[in-house]
């Protein structure tokens, strides 16, 4: 199977590179990526040597670029994950998320059914998209209910309403035109890896450097979190199984406050890398002016993509944690030269 990835060289997509390349040997990926700040290839060292892998640096709003791309590869399948993907950032400068998200998720899609059809018989009939997306279209949950695939979009940030308009997009393509399209609203992922502008690297970091841990607002906001690996799987799955036009939420039940959350990882670094001063990481934290707009709540009912793809999370969140706190202790030069960057682990997204 032929599988172009989208945005193949971010947190996300080289999790799920790598996991295909280690587990489906039938598999060819073609990584189709712009690398902006946040793409990186090094994510993707370990499989970069293999024949089942190709880059081809493509930026998903060229709409020629990509219909080259579509020509060249004859895929089987897409996995799109391409997309700007931090709020704060979204907050500060929504026109990259407007264009990638949204004009990016058209592009795609129009190559798509162009590629369509080109095709016949068995590959015609195989032939999918799957449209990678958050739950955070979904907007604010109070202290009780789940998102499920039936939930009302009501996206809060311009990342939330880009990652809409892209889901929107991409079942129109389905009901209009006949395009395979699955489609799945994951809550927030963690693992190796992760742009450290995200919550659990960034507090990493700045524990080792010593700085304040920023913890916006009050610190209760809950986020429903699922290690990457898992993710990745759930996708297999929703490629491999699901529905054409069907929808699939993705979590694993672990909803923790922000505030938990970096307790958590300053107590797992008391334990891997103890301070000087014999004092706990725990009290670097800090409370911070709150993000505009800020969500109270996500959580997820996952139970279609447990019913009907046969997914579950292997991980819990203390062993993933762990794994993930490890991973950035031991990899600490890949960070540093991620930070090497445009971005220093400073505030984004603060209304000014
Ligand atoms: P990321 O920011 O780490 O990576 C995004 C990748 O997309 C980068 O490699 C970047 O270079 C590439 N990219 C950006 N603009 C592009 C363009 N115009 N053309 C081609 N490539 C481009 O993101 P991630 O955390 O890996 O998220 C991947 C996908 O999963 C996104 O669609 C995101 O909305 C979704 N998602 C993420 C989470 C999460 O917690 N990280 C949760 C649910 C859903």
């Amino acid at each position: 199977m032929r599988l172009i990835v989208t945005g193949g060289a971010g947190f996300i997509g080289s999790a799920l590179i790598r996991q295909l390349i280690a587990e489906e040997t039938s598999v060819t990926v073609i990584n189709a990526d712009k690398l902006t700040y946040a793409g990186n290839l090094d994510c993707l060292e370990s499989v970069a040597s293999s024949p089942r892998y190709h880059f081809e640096r493509v930026d998903v709003c060229d709409a020629g670029a990509v219909q080259q791309l579509f020509r060249r590869y004859h895929p089987d399948a897409v996995i799109h994950l391409a997309s700007e993907t931090h709020v704060d950032r979204s907050i500060d400068g929504p026109a990259a998320f407007i264009q990638t998200n949204i004009f990016g998720t058209y592009t795609l899609l129009e190559a798509a059914r162009e590629h369509l059809a080109s095709l016949r018989g068995s590959e015609k009939a195989r032939f999918r998209l799957l449209h990678v997306s958050t739950d955070e279209v979904f907007g604010s949950l109070g202290s009780s209910a789940h998102f499920n695939e039936t939930s009302r979009y009501c996206p809060n940030s311009p990342y939330a309403a880009s990652k809409a308009s892209a889901d929107h997009l991409a079942r129109a393509w389905h009901k209009t035109y006949g395009l395979p399209v699955v489609i799945t609203n994951c809550s927030n992922n963690f693992g190796p890896y992760q742009f450290p502008e995200k919550l659990i690297p960034l507090m990493i970091l700045t524990a080792l450097e010593e700085g304040p841990l920023p913890v916006y607002g009050d610190g209760q906001n809950v986020r429903d979190w699922l290690y990457v690996a898992d993710h990745c799987r759930a996708i297999r799955r929703a490629l491999a199984g699901g529905r054409v036009g069907e929808s699939y939420t993705i979590g694993a039940h672990c909803e923790k406050t922000n505030l938990e959350v970096v307790g958590q990882v300053g107590l797992l670094l008391d334990q891997l890398r103890p301070r000087e001063n014999g004092k706990s990481y725990r009290e670097l934290i800090q409370f911070v002016e709150d993000r505009p707009g800020h969500d109270r709540r996500y959580a997820i009912d996952p139970s279609k993509a447990k019913k009907e793809l046969g997914w579950a999370p292997q991980e819990t969140f203390k062993s993933a944690l762990r794994k993930t706190v490890k991973w950035y202790l031991d990899n600490l030069p890949w960070c540093a030269r991620i930070r090497d960057g445009s971005y220093q682990g400073e505030r984004l997204g603060v209304l000014r």
